[in-house]
């Protein structure tokens, strides 16, 4: 298996500046309640990774129920608020507003520059070694500009199309050769409207309402032997499976679908995807654990993590976390496939 490290994706907002980052949740926590909890209108959902009834109850956040699959161990929202009501989230929450203009705009925007290029990269590679001449490029609910920029520079793809993005891009793509914005959900695009070489999709399974429906519209627009790239968040992962609720990644709507890793290689199959790569290449599960222990007096740990933590260095921490990567058990999963 590839064994890649780079960054998560935005997780080490939780650790630094965590000001912001508490602030975050505190408008989402406020926002979910008024735009989403709505009794009549939230619908029972089956565990979004592998289909299963089975589940047992998690816990309450922000007044929305996470659920454990009890065959995969992925852990979702059910019952959960309508698409419809998730997309209007998206548009109209305040959350998602102080997001782009407080959080990223004062505190990310230096400091993510470098996540971009090692993604192009990842992306260009994987890409080359299947297709000759690739020349449709696709990115789905685009979140930076600074991403799409990269792939721009690689001068790999002829058609570069940008579908339904979550910022207003228009001003941004002015003058950019090769773009072209396309603002409608991917759940609308024919399958000849779109025939990609590659879609990216980052940071999106976390909170579409039904991932299996989403893959295979992705699938509906790759060319046979297509590529699909994405990030998310996998219960799988150390700190997850260690802070439960008391996880600050966890919480609606940004996060209704926290896959397993065994979850992630059903759906994939199940939609019709070869996996060719699945890695989990996060550096933060140590530093979540170890601040999450900080700021919290009443949490309790297993006894040997907790002396772990404290009692040994940033060298064997460091190990630690290399374990972690290379055994699939760090909460941050980067995942290449192919349409079969
Ligand atoms: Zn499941």
């Amino acid at each position: 298996m590839r064994r890649v490290v780079v960054s998560d994706d935005y997780r080490e907002l939780e650790i630094w500046p965590s000001e912001s980052f508490d602030r975050y949740l505190k408008i989402t926590e406020k926002e979910v309640k008024r735009l989403l909890i709505d009794k009549d209108n939230l619908v029972d959902v089956l565990c979004p990774a592998c289909d299963s009834d089975r589940k047992r109850k998690g816990f309450n956040k922000f007044g929305l129920e996470y659920v454990e699959c009890m065959d995969c161990k992925t852990l979702y929202v059910s019952p959960r608020p309508t698409k419809e009501n998730i997309n209007n989230y998206f548009v109209e929450s305040a959350a998602i507003g102080f997001w782009h203009s407080h959080v990223v705009k004062e505190t990310l925007k230096g400091r993510i520059g470098h996540l971009f290029r090692p993604r192009a990269i990842w992306v260009a590679n994987l890409t080359e070694q299947y297709f000759e001449k690739p020349v449709v490029f696709v990115d789905v609910n685009s979140m930076y500009i600074e991403f799409l920029e990269e792939i721009d520079r690689l001068n790999l793809f002829q058609n570069k199309i940008i579908l339904d993005p979550m910022i207003d891009i228009e001003k941004s793509l002015n003058g950019k050769k090769g773009f072209k914005l396309v603002n409608k959900p991917i759940m609308k695009i024919h399958s000849t409207e779109v025939n990609a070489n590659a879609v990216t999709a980052f940071a999106a399974i976390d909170r579409i309402f039904n991932p299996e429906k989403f893959l295979r519209r992705v699938k509906l627009i790759l060319i046979d032997g297509g590529l699909l790239f994405f990030t998310t968040t996998t219960i799988s992962g150390f700190d997850l499976q260690l802070l439960w609720e008391n996880s600050k990644t966890i919480f609606p709507p940004d996060h209704i679908n926290l896959l397993s890793i065994e979850g992630i290689v059903k759906l994939l199959e199940r939609c019709g995807f070869e996996i060719i790569e699945l890695s989990t290449p996060g550096q933060l599960d140590i530093e979540l654990v170890k601040n999450a222990m900080q700021n919290n007096d009443e949490l309790k740990l297993p006894r040997f993590i907790s002396y772990f933590l404290k009692n040994r260095d940033k060298n064997a921490h460091r190990f630690f976390q290399e374990f972690l990567q290379q055994f699939k058990l760090s909460s941050h999963v980067r995942v290449a496939a192919r349409k079969k």
